[in-house]
């Protein structure tokens, strides 16, 4: 179970997040959707532990975040990292398996063979060697994807990974995602596509920098509650519903990518 208690976070001065409070259960596929600027990022950063907060709590398994941190892996918004530093695609995998109390950066066989094991799960087996600054962003990607999950945790938190992808990592990236969620495990992920979130996820958690609304996701994906988050015409989102052809109500039986 995933609990956020009276949450205030931001930066400096500037608040981005302004008293959130939710539960949601494990195991769950969480959305976190709203407009650009919501606090999206800033709720994700305060569930690493990154980014601590300026009142309230954080609730993971029943315990405070730096108690569970090591079950958790992140996947970072792939404009948020610096491309030029030179390091191959191996080694940013293998970056996954290292745990703060080792032995320095030494990996074992099992470490090398596991890195290998999820190159392959995300289709980069053949990249193993390339810079990673020499990659497309779908590949990036897919590469900081195996990486998360070479550390085998229990929650995996990732920041819009099918912004800027192209169309084959983008499907490999859910595939990987299914199969995760499949294993009882959960995700925690931020998504800007209304469209694609209505299918993708389980429950969903709607941000304005206050909280919109938090639950399973025929509760929170209603229009009034997109229109209070998105402040869009009426038409447009009552068109968007239509499309899909469902009701809000049922949009959970889509079945899952
Ligand atoms: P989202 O991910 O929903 O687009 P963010 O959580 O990144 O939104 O940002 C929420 C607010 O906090 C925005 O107003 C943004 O400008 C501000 N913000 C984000 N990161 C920083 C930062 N490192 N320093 C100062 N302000 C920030
Ligand atoms: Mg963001």
């Amino acid at each position: 179970m995933i609990e956020v208690h009276n949450l205030t976070a931001g930066y400096g001065k500037r608040t981005a997040l302004w008293n959130i409070d939710f539960s949601i259960h494990f195991p769950a596929f969480i959305g976190i959707i709203g407009p650009n600027g919501s606090g999206k990022s800033t709720l994700l950063k305060t569930i690493l532990g990154e980014l601590i907060p300026f009142t309230g709590s954080i609730s993971l398994f029943g315990k405070p975040i730096s108690e569970v941190k090591h079950r958790l892996a992140y996947v970072p918004q792939i404009n948020s990292v610096d491309w030029n530093f030179p390091i191959r695609v191996m080694d940013v995998v293998l970056m996954g398996r290292f745990r703060p109390n080792s032995w320095g950066p030494f990996y074992s066989k099992s470490d090398r063979e596991k890195a290998a094991f999820y190159l392959n799960a995300v289709g980069m087996s053949e990249f193993s060697k390339r810079q990673i600054g020499e990659l497309s962003g779908g590949q990036r990607q897919r590469v900081f994807l195996a990486r998360a999950l070479a550390r085998e945790a229990d929650v995996l938190l990732l920041d819009e990974p099918l912004a800027g992808v192209d169309a084959g990592s983008g499907e490999r990236i859910l595939s990987v995602l299914s199969d995760y969620q499949q294993q009882g495990r959960s995700i925690v992920m931020v998504h800007h596509d209304l469209l694609t979130a209505s299918t993708l996820f389980d429950h969903l958690v709607l941000m304005q920098t206050r909280l919109v609304a938090a639950g399973p996701i025929q509760q929170v994906f209603t229009l009034s509650n997109l229109q209070t988050a998105y402040g869009t015409d009426v038409s447009i989102l009552s068109d968007m519903i239509h499309k899909l052809g469902q009701t809000p109500g049922n949009l959970s039986d889509h079945p899952k990518p």
